[in-house]
């Protein structure tokens, strides 16, 4: 597979819109062309197509991908995404949107994606478990807990990632715990990782409604997408007494305009069950739920859900984006236009990224951590961030996206620079 320098200027494909925030920051910062052109290429990727034996005796053979961005300030990390629309043009995406996310919360990491085209959904876990040792075995040659740490993302969870940690440990015939973090407490996993990222967003609007003067208590919040950063990032906040008015998952969205109760639906989707045959409130389409009048909307499914179109209608104050890349660099310019805050994904949902260092630290020390000083530290890491990316926008007159793209591309110029290039 050759490694393509991606030159696509187009209109609203995740590689597309990833290019398109490089490269204004890149004109920005004024990069050189040699340094434009290694910090806008993915540096490894790998393809595989593997055969996965199923229930019934047949063959299947699937196809998955592991690409690293860019290794200057430390090993890649980044997830892995079963998903049946995977494509190597969105896994190089994402693996990009890793480096800009780990440099701008200062971690020492590269950023790298994985993704398989499957529905999990559809595998019996008997064929999930062999489609992913499988997929692990293909990727073993770059990952490691010194070149590419894998986590979970969308269609996977925990028990992939116990999986995958066990498939490399058998290879190299030693527990090889930071190989991958996400992973059950039971082996090597973290206190507080499972729910960082919703809690990151969380810590985050906590933090802007004190910076805006508005209460939390009873704010309305719409949320998009109800899995492991959405439902959480919705169980927290009504918690904290948000009115949390409407929630969707791929089978439909629920609305109710006196706050429905997050708690109840969110224990019954980790259960299984999908929103649309629950109780609770009215139905409502995804376009809908993106232009409700809320306080804050999170976007927390896919990218590209918020196009120029959608954009116009979106009638929020302010947008987090849990989600990576779910506004389009159209759907961001009528927001700026409208006015609405955006707080961009590389600072919004870093809180994953943020504890899956502190899971891989504790792995390489097998020195672990009480829940309490993991989420402490993750406010502090998180909010340090923001602050750092508040003031620079400022100073620079800058939405948050462009302020935490300048702050984490010239941090990864600067890695880059001051490496040299080898030999
Ligand atoms: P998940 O698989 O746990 O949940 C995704 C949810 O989105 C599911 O409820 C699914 O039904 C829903 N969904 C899918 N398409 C939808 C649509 N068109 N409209 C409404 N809902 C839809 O995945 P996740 O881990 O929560 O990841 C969600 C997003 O957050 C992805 O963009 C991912 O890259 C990003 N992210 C995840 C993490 C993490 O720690 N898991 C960290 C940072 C960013």
């Amino acid at each position: 597979m050759p490694i393509a320098r991606v030159t696509a200027k187009a209109e609203t494909g995740p590689l597309e819109t990833a290019i398109a925030q490089f490269e204004a920051a890149a004109e920005r910062l004024n990069l050189d062309h040699g340094l434009r052109q290694v910090l806008g290429t993915c540096k490894r990727e790998l393809a595989s197509n593997f055969p996965v034996q199923m229930d019934d005796g047949s063959t299947k053979v699937f196809t998955g991908y592991r690409v690293q961005h860019n290794l200057a300030r430390g090993p890649a990390k980044g997830g892995i995404r079963y998903h049946p629309a995977v494509t190597l043009d969105e896994v190089r995406a994402l693996a990009m949107w890793m480096t800009w996310k780990s440099a701008v919360v200062n971690l020492p990491y590269g950023g790298a994606k994985g993704g398989v085209i499957v529905d999990p959904k559809t595998l019996s876990p008997t064929e999930l478990e062999n489609l992913t040792r499988r997929y692990a075995t293909e990727i073993s040659i770059i990952i490691g807990p010194n070149q590419d740490i894998p986590a979970p993302d969308m269609g996977t969870d925990e028990r992939i990632m116990a999986w995958i940690m066990d498939t490399i440990s058998m290879h190299r015939g030693y527990t090889e715990a930071g190989v991958v973090t996400g992973k059950p407490v039971s082996v090597g996993g973290s206190l507080g990782r499972k729910e960082a990222t919703g809690r990151g967003i969380l810590y985050l609007i906590q933090q802007l409604c004190r910076d805006k003067g508005i209460a939390l208590k009873g704010a309305t919040v719409a949320v998009q997408g109800f899995g492991n950063v959405g439902g959480v990032a919705a169980t927290l906040l009504a918690q904290e007494g948000a009115r949390v008015v409407a929630v969707s998952d791929s089978s439909g969205g629920l609305h109710n305009g006196k706050g429905l109760d997050v708690e109840a639906l969110w224990a019954r989707k980790k259960a299984g069950a999908n929103l649309c045959d629950l109780k609770g409130g009215d139905r409502l389409s995804g376009e809908e739920l993106l232009t409700l009048p809320v306080d804050f909307l999170v976007p927390a499914a896919m990218e590209g859900q918020i196009t120029g179109q959608i954009a116009g209608g979106v009638r929020a104050r302010f947008v987090v984006e849990g989600a990576n890349g779910p506004t389009t660099p159209d759907g961001d310019a009528v927001l700026a236009d409208k006015g609405v805050l955006v707080v961009p994904d590389i600072l919004a949902n870093a809180g994953g990224i943020i504890v899956s260092y502190f899971e891989w630290v504790q792995d390489l020390q097998f020195f672990f951590w009480a829940e309490e000083e993991v989420r402490e530290r993750l406010q502090r890491a998180i909010t340090r961030a923001y602050r750092e990316v508040c003031a620079l926008a400022e100073k620079e007159r800058a939405s948050l996206r462009e302020a935490a793209m300048l702050l984490a591309v010239a941090r990864v110029e600067e890695a880059t620079r001051v490496r040299g290039i080898y030999p």
